[in-house]
């Protein structure tokens, strides 16, 4: 049977070569890059070089990269940050944001630290700027602004550079969870000058388990781990060096050639579209599918209402097709998706989200699209 997999925003595979430099440096530099001898040294320099090079790519200071464990600790880092160090009172936000944001505000709320206030949004996850603006206009109280660059779910984007002007003209502290965008998009964060964005490398071909937080070097961080002096006394711990070697090759990878890896993803994702509206009648999709709006990794497809809607991922997965239904981080949750509940989508009817990557082929595409209409006319009916 033919095997799928179109999950790459719940993880993508390694690069080839990110595995070769990690297992290269796995045979060659063990020792700890805090040890002053020569072991130490050849590691330390590779940790420092990945550094350098992730902040080239960023066009950023290497001294603004923080290694973290991941995704979720980053965007931890950054909002713990904003408010116990640089005094946030108000957090404003969307109900729709990933859960290593939502649980940390909503950790920060109940501690009675901050006030929480939600943007307008339609119901494509889009944001109401105008609103957003009257928000900020009321300066009364310190405020952090945290908005996702990018929805996991519905891709729905968040036009970054309008949004961190914005809170520059109020004076407000901008946050973007950047997790589904780093590697995906270019970044100038010099020209930016955004405070705060966030990358996990496994969602660009690099390994799992490491990530980084971006710190404006006019804004501040606070260590959420206490040890040693590793990464400037900000996250106590020995390095996850292969990790990071890894992260720092899949960055490489991914901007190099980004605007063919771009046209290509898009590509596949405007053919299944396409297929889809001609083959399934009834199907929409959550959030917008508009290229100016939306990632061009991740397609949610709102499928033609079914009584045997709980057997569709299920179905699909038997068939070799991987894809999920809302975030993969909440698989298995009985809950549903706060993404679909926080636009106030119509969750009556079964959804699957598509998520591509520079690896993802057309013939892949359609193989998924040929499933989903055989397992609509002979599974589900
Ligand atoms: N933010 C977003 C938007 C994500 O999609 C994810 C992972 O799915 C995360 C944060 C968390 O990243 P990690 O898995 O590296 O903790």
């Amino acid at each position: 049977m033919k095997s799928v997999y179109l999950d790459n925003a719940a993880t993508t595979p390694m690069a080839k070569e990110v595995i070769e430099v990690m297992t290269n440096a796995m045979y060659n530099n063990f020792g700890n890059p805090s040890s002053t001898h020569a072991f130490g040294r050849s590691t330390k320099a590779l940790l420092e070089n990945a550094r350098r090079s992730i902040a080239k790519l960023l066009n950023c200071e290497p001294s603004e990269i923080i290694f973290t464990s991941c995704g979720t600790e980053a965007d931890n880092m950054a909002i713990d940050s904003a408010v116990e160090l640089l005094g946030a009172k108000r957090i404003i936000t969307t109900p729709i944001e990933h859960h290593a944001v939502e649980h940390t505000i909503d950790a920060l709320v109940k501690a009675g630290k901050v006030e929480l206030v939600h943007v307008n949004m339609n119901s494509e996850g889009i944001v109401d700027l105008a609103h957003l603006e009257q928000l900020l206009a009321d300066t009364s109280k310190k405020t952090v602004v945290s908005l996702m660059h990018a929805n996991n779910e519905i891709g729905t984007l968040l036009p970054l550079e309008k949004v961190n002007e914005l809170c520059k003209k109020y004076g407000a502290i901008f946050h973007s969870d950047t997790v589904q965008t780093m590697g995906h998009y270019a970044f100038d964060l010099k020209k930016l000058d955004i405070d705060y964005i966030t990358c996990s490398a496994h969602k660009f071909h690099g390994p799992k388990g490491v990530g980084f937080l971006y710190v404006n070097k006019k804004a501040k961080v606070q260590n959420l781990i206490q040890g040693g002096s590793q990464e400037r006394g900000l996250r106590g711990g020995t390095e996850n060096i292969y990790g990071i070697i890894g992260l720092a090759k899949a960055l490489e990878l991914a901007y190099t050639d980004l605007e063919a890896h771009q046209q290509h993803v898009q590509q596949v994702k405007s053919h299944m579209i396409k297929r889809l509206k001609n083959e399934l009648p009834g199907v929409e999709f959550h959030g917008t599918i508009e290229p100016e709006k939306s990632l061009y990794t991740v397609l949610n497809v709102k499928l033609p209402a079914t009584e045997k809607g709980s057997m569709l991922l299920f179905t699909l997965d038997l068939k070799g097709v991987a894809c999920s239904g809302g975030s993969a981080c909440t698989a298995g949750a009985t809950t549903g998706s706060h993404v679909l509940r926080g636009i106030k989508a119509d969750t009556s009817r079964p959804n699957a989200r598509f998520s591509f990557s520079r690896y993802t082929t057309i013939e892949e595409v359609d193989y998924a699209v040929d499933v989903l209409v055989e397992v609509y006319q002979n599974v589900l009916v």
